[in-house]
């Protein structure tokens, strides 16, 4: 069973993302940044995932798709927020329909914070996330995590301009 957490299968989700988080994403995979070194795979199917990568604004739109994705997946699992947009709603943050942090819909493992976060930034949050995979996989209950403070969030507007 401790294999698993060495060789995490991963599977990405793009929440409404601009696609900068993606592109690093994706960048991890390259022989430059080879993420497969730490036994990364990534996966097109959720049901052979045990790690789930989140990038975008989380909405009222695609958060039922983002919790059918997370549903999907056996147990256990842990779930990687990629980006201040993915943690906070980052500049699309205070928007009407999106809910401000990809907690409000998923347990998160690990925040991974940046906009974009940098290749070796994503790498070190997967294998956090593989460390506390490997905690789920033994049975433990790993401590919780420390949500990164927002940035982006939306200046309030001055009363004169309401
Ligand atoms: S955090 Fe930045 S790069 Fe990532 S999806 Fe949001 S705006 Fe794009």
């Amino acid at each position: 069973m401790a294999k698993l957490a060495r060789s995490p299968w991963v599977v990405h989700y793009n929440c409404n993302s601009c696609n900068g988080c993606d592109i690093e994403f994706l960048a991890c995979l390259t022989p430059m940044y080879d993420a497969e070194r730490f036994g990364v795979l990534h996966v097109g199917n959720p049901k052979h995932a045990d790690v789930l990568v989140v990038t975008g604004s989380v909405n009222h739109r695609n958060a039922r798709v983002l919790r059918n994705v997370y549903d999907q997946m056996p147990d256990p699992k842990v779930v990687v927020a990629l980006g201040v947009c993915t943690s906070s709603g980052g500049i699309f943050a205070g928007c009407y329909n999106v809910f401000g942090g990809v907690e409000k819909v998923l347990p998160v493992d690990v925040f991974v914070p940046g906009c974009p976060p940098r290749p070796e930034a994503i790498l070190d949050g997967i294998v956090k996330a593989a460390a506390r995979l490997g905690a789920k996989i033994r049975g433990e209950t790993p401590p919780p995590v420390e949500k990164p403070k927002a940035a982006f969030q939306p200046a309030a507007v001055p009363e004169e301009k309401k």
